[in-house]
């Protein structure tokens, strides 16, 4: 997915950005106004329990785990990224499959592990990336429905003011998750063909 895909996708989730957030100018939410009331050195959590500090400039994430396990933070089993639990999708994908979630989504990658991998494995990589697909293209048909009603996008920036939007119009971000809907439903329709293949329903 597109950067861009992404700030859509951790908006409709109700995350905040690192460390700006944003919100469509018509839903401008209690949490923002708390948010703007705050002071200094104050901090809150957010839905997935993530603290952030708000800072003379802007709001930052109090990494709780993270600064405990920096030194010893794994890495992608196939690309050696370093895994940052900060980004949700290769957390997540991580703790499932030892891969980052590109390598993960990526079919070419699958194809090569299939060697190494028994059949109830790649049965099991398959499905996790199916179920990944799945919530991603409802979130990103979520996205094209929220982005019908939008003329303009509102974001907090990194000094805790409210700006428009300007680098990209609604329509430019409608034609990206209109794409990324149409690349989703293929790499959905390639991995129910490999797991028609290895005979799992
Ligand atoms: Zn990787």
């Amino acid at each position: 997915m597109g950067k861009n895909l992404n700030i859509v996708h951790d908006w409709l989730k109700g995350n905040n950005l690192r460390p700006t957030s944003i919100n469509f100018v018509t839903d401008k939410s209690e949490l923002e106004k708390k948010k703007n009331d705050m002071l200094i050195g104050q901090k809150y959590s957010d839905d997935d329990g993530k603290e952030w500090e708000k800072t003379t400039y802007g709001w930052t994430s109090v990494p709780k785990v993270l600064s405990a396990i920096k030194e010893s933070n794994p890495h992608c089993t196939v690309c050696q990224k370093e895994i940052d639990f900060h980004n949700k999708q290769d957390s997540r994908a991580y703790s499932h499959t030892k891969m980052c979630f590109d390598c993960m989504i990526d079919m070419d990658t699958t194809r090569k592990l299939q060697g190494s991998f028994k059949n109830f494995e790649q049965i099991y990589v398959f499905k996790k990336q199916r179920d990944f697909v799945k919530s991603t293209l409802q979130d990103l048909n979520e996205a094209l429905l929220a982005l019908e009603k939008q003329s303009a996008i509102e974001f907090i920036n990194e000094f805790g003011d409210r700006e428009k939007w300007s680098g990209l119009s609604p329509e430019k971000i409608k034609q990206d998750v209109m794409r990324d809907i149409t690349e989703g439903e293929q790499v959905l329709l390639d991995i129910n063909d490999q797991l028609s293949k290895l005979d799992a329903k």
